[in-house]
């Protein structure tokens, strides 16, 4: 805790897709739970531990409607030397302390975000990779979820990875406290065959068109507020780390009208991109730096109120020091300077 918290918040009240959320989701929002902009203000630096009391609760009893999520992304475990940044062995000490917090936190669930191992020389050898790092994510007090990631099948197919781990399915969604989640997996190829076994350009990643009509009548059978997990990038088709497709997936989830986030690995940094009033976030990877002080998780917390609050640690960020919202626009400030906010679909 202490300097190295950051936290991140922001309300999304104000953008033109939760008004239409609202419209079609309002019988589950609790009107009770609503809070005033000053409470807002206030509330925001939930993070810092202040004792701080909402109306007549306190602020613990407000917390309780909160659900609140670990996430954390791109392990890639390896027994292997350290190259550039990549810190390949300590990422199962970095993943058990991330771990004691999350449990510590009382979450809900907690997400991996793809690429758990780096993937290496043989499918025995990246079996037994693969069980170190879960054994340590597998410490979790709570239900894990997985997204599939590109460096999990370089030696491995998809069901040998799944059968290996907590991971459900490539893809799949579930509700939890009145918000719908979606696992997406981007590990397919132009011709939407699965990545397997290496058999892929890890540039050149799409979401399958069986996965796009699933996606499509999945968010048309909820009205909760949803909130997607993808390991590939779906908000810069133009940069490597980009799912190709990720036009169409966000057509799909702009359409849809109760998407609100979405939260990417894959490409190692902190970054923020609003796009049609959706929040893509990319979190920074675990591989990345030496050591304990290096370990890089976010939890993510959804408020009644609409709020949606990231409290994150990692190396080489701006936001390991940043404590931001702003209380007149509601949005996003400081990453402004990093990457505008708004690009066209
Ligand atoms: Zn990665």
């Amino acid at each position: 805790m202490g300097g190295r918290e950051a936290v991140l918040a922001f309300c999304f009240s104000n953008i033109k897709v939760v008004s239409q959320i609202e419209s079609k989701s309002i019988m589950n929002i609790e009107p009770s739970s609503r809070i005033s902009r000053r409470t807002w203000i206030k509330s925001s630096i939930i993070g810092l531990g202040l004792p701080l009391t909402v109306g007549s609760s306190t602020l613990a009893q407000f917390d309780e409607s909160t659900l609140k999520i670990g996430v954390v992304t791109d392990a890639h475990y390896a027994d292997k030397g350290t190259l550039g940044n990549r810190h390949y062995r300590d990422s199962v000490l970095k993943m058990n302390a991330v771990v004691d917090i999350f449990n510590q936190r009382k979450l809900d669930f907690a997400v991996f975000m793809g690429d758990l191992i780096d993937g290496h020389a043989s499918t025995e050898a990246d079996l037994k990779t693969l069980s170190i790092v879960e054994t340590a994510f597998s410490r979790f007090n709570g239900v894990r979820h997985y997204v599939l990631g590109n460096h999990d099948l370089l030696k491995l197919a998809k069901d040998q990875f799944i059968e290996h781990c907590g991971a459900k399915n490539p893809y799949y969604s579930f509700d939890r406290r009145g918000y719908h989640f979606v696992v997406l997996d981007a590990c397919f190829n132009q011709d939407n065959s699965d990545y397997k076994a290496g058999n892929f350009n890890w540039t050149e990643a799409y979401v399958s068109k069986e996965e796009l009509a699933w996606l499509e009548t999945d968010l048309q059978q909820t009205s909760h507020p949803t909130v997607i997990f993808t390991h590939q990038r779906l908000d810069d088709e133009d940069s490597p780390y980009g799912v190709k497709n990720a036009p169409v997936v966000r057509n799909i989830l702009q359409q849809s009208q109760v998407v609100i986030a979405v939260f990417q690995g894959h490409n190692h940094i902190w970054d923020y991109r609003s796009i049609y009033g959706i929040h893509y976030f990319s979190l920074l990877a675990l591989v990345e730096g030496a050591g304990l002080e290096n370990k890089s998780y976010s939890t993510l917390s959804l408020h009644r109120d609409r709020r949606i609050v990231l409290e994150g640690e990692g190396a080489n960020s701006p936001f390991r020091n940043f404590i931001a919202v702003d209380p007149i626009s509601q949005r996003l400030t400081t990453w402004k300077e990093i990457k505008s906010e708004a690009i066209s679909p």
